[in-house]
């Protein structure tokens, strides 16, 4: 059998670039090594409730053309993702907001909270924020910082805040409204039905093996393809020729409860550095869920290495400048294109793989 594409890995970059392709007239194989199709959005049906087994995902988009393209696969409900932190016996609304401020320090107003904030920023000293640590003093001043943000980021990151790049706490909104969407985007909600049967929409009628892993059966697989896109690590394809990129990992411990409601909310997260997890999902509140029983998913962080799953890249310069390098070799490749998390090397949510692999289906076909 001749393809045009082999495609590995089956997560959405994949999945939509096969699905794309296919519908341009392009025969594709799309193969992954693990054991289902979806990548890390993979959902798994417990107990009536829809479990996501890795990590909580939660679509936010303010692309009208991505949330469109999505909505052609499933239904999304008007779920609104608004996390509580626990901090020793206090408990917190996230994102940073009136609530958040209020909770800390009794402040009604917004302007009581920003003169706090003020306060905090001059004592720290800031001018430019280098690091994480920083940056976020400079957001939410330094109470906010201890509490809600240095315990929960070093155990998430296994290094110290200020070891780490600015960026990572700007993906969080601080608002002074009592707002606790933990999202700015326009669009915003969970796929009824979970996302497993997206991915299963987009790549019906396409040729897909599963616990294939493409560097096993490369010579096989890669003489049956005119191209591939390749959607794992770069560093791994390019046998690390330039050294290795840093990922951090995580173990999931699902647990099936025989109760009702465990948290009364999909998403709880834990700061103090001391409790080994940073969350603890309860997977029927995205959906609304009635069942009798509860399955609760507790996220510990772990070190990666060599053969573990690489959950998210470590965006820092060490790491930015190696990955350039395999960009630079990518970039002059004919027979392969890649994309995604991993390939890319970039912490992205969804949408934006979603709208990176539209642009790449346009540009290759
Ligand atoms: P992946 O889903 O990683 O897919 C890559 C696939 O390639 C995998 O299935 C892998 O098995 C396969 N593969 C790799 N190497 C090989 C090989 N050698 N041979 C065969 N197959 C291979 N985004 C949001 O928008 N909202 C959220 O709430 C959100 N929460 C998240 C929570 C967690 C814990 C994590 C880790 C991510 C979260 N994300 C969230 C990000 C989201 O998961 C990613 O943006 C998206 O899934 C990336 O898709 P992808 O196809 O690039 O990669
Ligand atoms: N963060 C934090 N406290 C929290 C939640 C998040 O300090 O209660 C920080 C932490 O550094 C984290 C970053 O904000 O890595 C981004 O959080 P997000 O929820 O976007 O992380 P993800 O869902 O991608 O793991």
């Amino acid at each position: 059998m001749r393809y045009d594409y082999l495609i590995v890995g089956a997560g959405i970059f994949g999945s939509i670039f096969a699905h794309e392709a296919n519908k341009r007239g392009k025969k594709c194989l799309v193969i992954d090594k693990r054991n289902h199709v979806g990548g890390n959005i993979f959902t798994e049906n417990i107990k009536g409730i829809n479990v996501h087994k890795y990590g909580a995902h939660i679509f936010h988009t303010d692309n009208k053309r991505v949330w469109d393209y999505m909505n052609n696969f499933a239904e999304f409900n008007r779920y609104t993702n608004s996390p509580i932190a626990i901090y020793e016996d206090e408990l917190y609304n996230l994102p940073f907001n009136m609530n958040t401020f209020y909770k800390m320090w009794g402040v009604k107003t917004p302007a009581e909270a920003k003169a706090k904030i003020e306060k905090q920023i001059a004592e720290a000293n800031i001018s430019v924020p280098k690091n994480l640590e920083e940056q976020a003093i400079s957001l939410v001043g330094r109470d906010i910082y201890e509490k809600l943000i240095k315990g929960y980021t070093e155990k998430q990151w296994g290094m110290k805040a200020t070891e780490l790049p600015p960026f990572i706490i700007k993906r969080l909104p601080v608002r002074f409204t009592y707002d606790n969407n933990y999202f700015n985007d326009k669009f915003q909600g969970i796929p009824i039905g979970g996302y497993t049967q997206i991915i299963e929409k987009m790549l019906k009628g396409i040729d897909v093996k599963l616990n294939t892993d493409f560097f096993i059966y490369r010579d096989e697989l890669e003489s049956q393809a005119d191209k591939v896109l390749f959607t794992g690590m770069i560093d791994e394809f390019y046998n690390y020729c330039y050294g290795e990129l840093e990922y951090r990992s995580l173990r999931f411990e699902h647990e099936i409860l025989d109760m009702e409601n465990y948290q009364g909310n999909a998403v709880v997260n834990y700061t103090e550095y001391e409790v080994p997890y940073t969350r603890i999902i309860e997977h029927k509140h995205f959906e609304y869920g009635t069942q009798p029983k509860t399955v609760i998913t507790k996220e510990y962080p772990v070190k990666w290495k060599k053969g573990d799953e690489p959950y998210y890249p470590i965006n820092n310069d060490k790491n930015n400048l190696i990955y350039s390098k395999y960009k630079e070799l990518a970039n002059k490749e004919t027979k392969y294109i890649f994309g995604g998390r991993l390939a890319e090397y970039k912490y992205y949510d969804m949408d934006q793989v979603i709208e990176r692999a539209l642009y790449m289906v346009e540009k290759e076909i």
